[in-house]
C-alpha cells in the first residue's frame, strides 16, 4: 500500500507554513497539542457562519442543523472507536474531565474503605490526581503498577497487584512522555477475568493508532480533540452502555434531565445525562471533522508511517553523543523523551526553537515517572501525520549544534 503523501498532508496544515526565528517552523509537540488541518478549521468557521444556534429541543430551523451536525460528530466518534452505539459516546471538555467524570459517577460511589484503585507508574497526572481525590473521599487505596527499565509496563505485573479489593484499574494506552505502547488488550483481558473494569486513558493513542473499544475489551476510553487535530476544549469518554446507565450524573445542569421538579429530579439517558449545560458545539463538529481527516489519511497507513518515523527518531537521538534516551520501549508511538549530558532539557528545547525546531521540555505532567528514572525533566520531540524524517534529520543537526556550543 502507499505510505502517507508528506507534502500534501503539511499543505493541509496552514500553520505550518509560518517561520519561526526565520526558519520554516519544524512541530516536533504534537503530544502536547496537534496542530489543525485546514478542513477542521473551515468545519469551525461554517458552523458559526451558516448555521449556529444551540442544540437540542429546538424547533427553528438553525437548531435542527446544528443539533444535526453536533449529533453527527457523536457518530463520528462512535466509527472511530467502533463503538456499538453512539449512546456509549459523552462529549467532554478532554481527556482530564472524562477521567474525573469516570472517578466522581462510576468509581468513587463503589469505593469502600480498603478497597484499591490501580493505576501504573507512567501515567499522567490526569490519571492519577482523580483517583486519589476519589480514595481520598472514600478511603480507598491507590496501588501502582511499575515500570520497567525499559519504560514498560509487564502484565505479569498487573497480574501480581489485582485482588478482590481491586475496584478499578485505570491504565495509558500511550505513554506521553516515553511513547510506550501499553498492551491494554492484554491488560484488560486480565481485568475481565476478574471481573474488575477497566478505563484506558488514550489521549496519546487515539490520533496515531486505529482504536478499536469493542476488540479491546475495554469499560471506559478517553481521549482529547486537540491531540487529535481537533479544537481544544473538547474530548470524548466512551463507556459501556450498562455502566453509563447505572451511574449519577457527574454535573447538575440543564440538557441532562427528563423531568426537574422540586421534590426530585429525573435524570435524561446516557449520553445526555453527562452532558450538562450548553455543550461546546462548534468544537464537537470541528472534532468530528478531524476525525474524518484521520480516517481519510488511513489509520493504518498513518500508525505505518509515523512508527517507522519514531523508530528513526529513537535510534538517530540514541547515537547523538551525550544524549539519553529516557526509556527504550519494544512499542513505540508518537513520542520520544531524552537527556543531554551538561545541558538542562529547558535549555536544550530554547536552543532548538532559535532554530525553529519545536520540542518540549519539563516533567510532561508525569512526576512519579520522572522520579523513577531520576530526572526532573527531559525534552521531549513528539510526531504527528505531518512529521517526517527530513525534520528529525534537522533537529540531529540541531543537537550537534548545541552539543558543540556546550563544549561536549
Ligand atoms: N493523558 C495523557 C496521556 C496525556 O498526554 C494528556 C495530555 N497531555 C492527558 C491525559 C490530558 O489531556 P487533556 O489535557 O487534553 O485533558
Amino acid at each position: 500500500a502507499a505510505g502517507i503523501d508528506l507534502a500534501r498532508v503539511r499543505a493541509d496544515f496552514p500553520i505550518l507554513r509560518r517561520e519561526v526565528n526565520g526558519r520554516p517552523l519544524i512541530y516536533l509537540d504534537s503530544a502536547a497539542s496537534a496542530q489543525r488541518p485546514q478542513a477542521v478549521i473551515d468545519a469551525e468557521l461554517d458552523c458559526y457562519r451558516r448555521y449556529y444556534a444551540n442544540v437540542h429541543r429546538g424547533v427553528h430551523t438553525l437548531s435542527q442543523e446544528s443539533t444535526a451536525a453536533f449529533e453527527g460528530a457523536r457518530e463520528q466518534v462512535r466509527r472511530f472507536l467502533n463503538a456499538a452505539s453512539e449512546r456509549e459516546v459523552v462529549f467532554v471538555r478532554g481527556a482530564t474531565e472524562a477521567i474525573n467524570l469516570v472517578a466522581h459517577s462510576f468509581a468513587a460511589p463503589r469505593l469502600q474503605p480498603g478497597d484499591e484503585v490501580l493505576v501504573t507508574h507512567m501515567e499522567h497526572h490526569s490519571n492519577i490526581v482523580p483517583w486519589q481525590l476519589a480514595c481520598e473521599r472514600t478511603g480507598a487505596q491507590l496501588r501502582v503498577v511499575p515500570v520497567t527499565d525499559d519504560g514498560e509496563i509487564e502484565l505479569d505485573a498487573v497480574a501480581a497487584r489485582i485482588n478482590e479489593r481491586t475496584r478499578l484499574i485505570s491504565v495509558v494506552h500511550v505513554s506521553n512522555t516515553l511513547g510506550t505502547v501499553n498492551p491494554v488488550a492484554e491488560i484488560a483481558a486480565l481485568a475481565r477475568e476478574r471481573g474488575v473494569p477497566i478505563l484506558v486513558d488514550g489521549a496519546q493513542a487515539a490520533p496515531h493508532l486505529p482504536v478499536d473499544v469493542q476488540a479491546l475489551g475495554v469499560d471506559f476510553y478517553a481521549f482529547s480533540g486537540h491531540k487529535a487535530y481537533g479544537p481544544s476544549g473538547i474530548g470524548a469518554l466512551y463507556g459501556r452502555y450498562e455502566h453509563l446507565a447505572a451511574m449519577a450524573p457527574y454535573q447538575g445542569g440543564g440538557d441532562m434531565i427528563r423531568r426537574v421538579a422540586f421534590e426530585g429530579t429525573e435524570y435524561a439517558e446516557p449520553p445526555a445525562r453527562f452532558e450538562a449545560g450548553t455543550p461546546n458545539i462548534a468544537g464537537a463538529i470541528g472534532l468530528g471533522e478531524a476525525l474524518r481527516y484521520l480516517e481519510g489519511l488511513g489509520r493504518e497507513r498513518l500508525a505505518a508511517h509515523e512508527r517507522a518515523l519514531v523508530g528513526y527518531a529513537a535510534e538517530a537521538l540514541a547515537a547523538v553523543p551525550g544524549v539519553e534516551l529516557i526509556g527504550t520501549p519494544q512499542r513505540r508511538a508518537g513520542a520520544v523523551s531524552f537527556v543531554m549530558a551538561g545541558t538542562h532539557p529547558n535549555d536544550v528545547a530554547m536552543l532548538l526553537d532559535e532554530q525553529g525546531i519545536a520540542v518540549r521540555a519539563g516533567h510532561h505532567c508525569t512526576q512519579p515517572l520522572m522520579e523513577r528514572f531520576g530526572v526532573s525533566a527531559t525534552a521531549r520531540a513528539s510526531f504527528g501525520c505531518y512529521n517526517g524524517t527530513d525534520e528529525v534529520d534537522a533537529l540531529i543537526e540541531a543537537l550537534h549544534r548545541i552539543r558543540r556550543l556546550f563544549g561536549a
